[in-house]
This record gives C-alpha cells, sequence and structure tokens, in this order.
C-alpha cells in the first residue's frame, strides 16, 4: 500500500516538533497580483539545514528501535546534511559515502555536520555500493532519501501545515524529484481536502519520474546538468513507494525549462527577497510561465536554499544555463 496514512504523517508531526522548524506561510502579493488568485509560498527553505529534507530523516531516525549502531546514506546533496544532523541530534553515529569527485568543501560540510565521511569509488554508485557494505557488514540502518516510509511520513507533515495554514487552498505546486516529498505532501493534504490539485514540478532536462510516469514504470533517463540539481538523479528501478503514490495522488506534471527555472529563482529574489536553490524555485518558475493556471488560492513550495552563492549571482545576473562543466 503505497500511499501513506494520514494517522502516521500526524504521529511523525507530533515525533519531530522538536527538531524541525515549523515554517510560516506567507502571503505573495505579487505573485498573487499577477497570476490573479492569491498565491502563498511555504517557508521550507528555511527549514534547519537548508531544506525540508530534515523533516524525512528526523522521523526515520526517531524511528529507529533502541540499541541502533548507526545510519548510512550516500548523498552530497540536502538528504546527507539532513541525515548527519537529525543523527547528531539524536546521539546516533552517521556515516556518508562519497565518491572521489565530490569537492572538498562538500566534504568539509558533512563533516561539520558531525558525520563521519567514507571516499569510496569514483562515482554516486560506487559510494552507494560501499554504502550497502557498510550496511550488511558494519549493521547500519540505510536511510534513504525517498524511497521509504519514514522519510515520506516526515515531507508529509508539510502537508498538514498547509492545509491548517490556509484551508481554502486548491492547490499545491511541489518540486518533484524521488517524489518523497510530493507522496507526503499529497497524502496529508488530500486526506485533509480531497479536491485539493496536487502538481509536481520538475526541470525538462532529465525528469525521472515524468519519464516513469509516461512508461508506466519506472524508468533511468541520462542524468544531465541542470539548475535545479536537487532534482537530478533516479527514482530507483526498484522503487517501492514513491512512484505508486505519485501515480495515484498527483494530478499533473508540468516540466521547465532551465530559462524558466532561472527566472523563479531571479524573481523569488528580487520580488520575495528570498534565497531559493533551482530546484525550490519551479512552483513560482511554473506560475510565472503561464505552465500552470492556477483558478483559486494555490501555494507554491519553496523546499531548500542550498545554493552555491557563486552560482546564485549570476542567475541574478541573467545567466539562464549551467555551463557545461562549470
Ligand atoms: C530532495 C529535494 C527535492 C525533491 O524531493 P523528492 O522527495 O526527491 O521528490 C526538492 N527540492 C529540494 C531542495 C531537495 O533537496
Amino acid at each position: 500500500m503505497p500511499v501513506v496514512p494520514l494517522a502516521d504523517i500526524q504521529r511523525a508531526a507530533e515525533r519531530i516538533r522538536s527538531s524541525v522548524v515549523r515554517t510560516p506561510l506567507e502571503a505573495s502579493a505579487s505573485l498573487s497580483r499577477l497570476v490573479s488568485v492569491p498565491v502563498h509560498l511555504k517557508m521550507e527553505h528555511r527549514q534547519r539545514t537548508g531544506a525540508f529534507k530534515l523533516r524525512g530523516a528526523a522521523n526515520a531516525v526517531l524511528s529507529l528501535p533502541p540499541g541502533t549502531r548507526g545510519v548510512v546514506a550516500a548523498s552530497t546533496g540536502n538528504h546527507g546534511r539532513a541525515l548527519a544532523h537529525a543523527a547528531r541530534e539524536a546521539g546516533l553515529a552517521c556515516t556518508i559515502c562519497l565518491s572521489h569527485l565530490v569537492p572538498a568543501n562538500k566534504v568539509a560540510a558533512v563533516e561539520a555536520l558531525g558525520a563521519r565521511v567514507h571516499v569510496h569509488g569514483a562515482s554516486q554508485d560506487d559510494a552507494q555500493r560501499e554504502a550497502d557494505r557498510l550496511e550488511r557488514d558494519e549493521g547500519l540502518v540505510a536511510v534513504p532519501p525517498f524511497d521509504h516510509a519514514a522519510i515520506v511520513a516526515g515531507q508529509g507533515t508539510i502537508g498538514l501545515e498547509i492545509v491548517e495554514d490556509l484551508p481554502d487552498v486548491t492547490a499545491v505546486l511541489v518540486p518533484l524529484s524521488g517524489g518523497g516529498l510530493i507522496a507526503g505532501v499529497a497524502a496529508a493534504v488530500k486526506a485533509l481536502a480531497p479536491d485539493v490539485r496536487i502538481v509536481g514540478v520538475s526541470m525538462e532536462r532529465g525528469a525521472a519520474m515524468a519519464a516513469s510516469l509516461r512508461a508506466g514504470h519506472p524508468v533511468e533517463v541520462a542524468e544531465l546538468t541542470t539548475l535545479a540539481d536537487s532534482l537530478g538523479g533516479g527514482i530507483g528501478l526498484a522503487n517501492r513507494w514513491t512512484f505508486d503514490a505519485v501515480r495515484e495522488l498527483v494530478d499533473e506534471v508540468v516540466l521547465l525549462t532551465e530559462a524558466e527555472i532561472s527566472a523563479g529563482v531571479r524573481y523569488i529574489y528580487q520580488e520575495e527577497h528570498e534565497v531559493v536553490e533551482g530546484a525550490a524555485a519551479v512552483g513560482v518558475s511554473a506560475l510565472l510561465s503561464g505552465r500552470f493556471r492556477p483558478r483559486g488560492a494555490t501555494v507554491a513550495l519553496l523546499s531548500g536554499r542550498n545554493i552555491d552563492p557563486a552560482l546564485h549571482l549570476r542567475i541574478l545576473n541573467g545567466a539562464d544555463a549551467l555551463e557545461v562543466g562549470a
């Protein structure tokens, strides 16, 4: 049963209450004027560690049985940071596996969060294999970034807050990659308000969930550079939770060009005075580009703010694509 029950999401909210920020939902006067319906921004980029992923990671860590020896993951991005933080708060050892390709500043950032960093191999796949080995040989518990019931339930707590703060919401725009975020948000929102439209937003360049929905089963796509780097990566050919949940709960998936993503990041800075990463801007980009036309009160979920400052500056100056190799 891929859809996480509302009761599990409510229990997750209790479990993580003191570990996460209850982020505000703020009306955007400029976007509301532009699209002629009330638009609200869920300020989840202000979450501890700079992204929503702490909710799922904290729920997963706090659900582990006593005596757990430690957790392990192979993520250089927002999941790795969230898991390292959640494990430290819980007094649990955390190992993050990385490949030799990961730059030193990213390694240092994970170490600063108190995790043991294990450098292995020359690719993300090698790092994942090392995480699998540590799970087997050292008895560590693997905490995956999205395809896990406790992760989905944790991310779903955002949906509870949206409905509580804006009971007349008619649509929620959610950044979509592996689908843990949207599966949780959709499960919570639709359980409380079944008519709300749940819209997934991804980039055109390498959207694995969108391709899998078209194919009718999980497929791999070529990974391409994108300004929405936190939305890259596959959904797993052996996907257990999020593919079916997305298929059942998500009403529409919108795909964006790099220029549209760039315009969203710029707009959010210039009009809302918020720094967000490319992945977090996509809901606003979908409104600005007209690729999603809202009919009533709409929420765009800003999912994270972990963007390289130099890249953010380039986007503000009008860059609308990542130079390959840059
Ligand atoms: C992980 C992530 C997403 C996508 O979440 P999924 O659960 O993989 O769909 C969106 N935005 C940011 C900032 C992220 O870190």
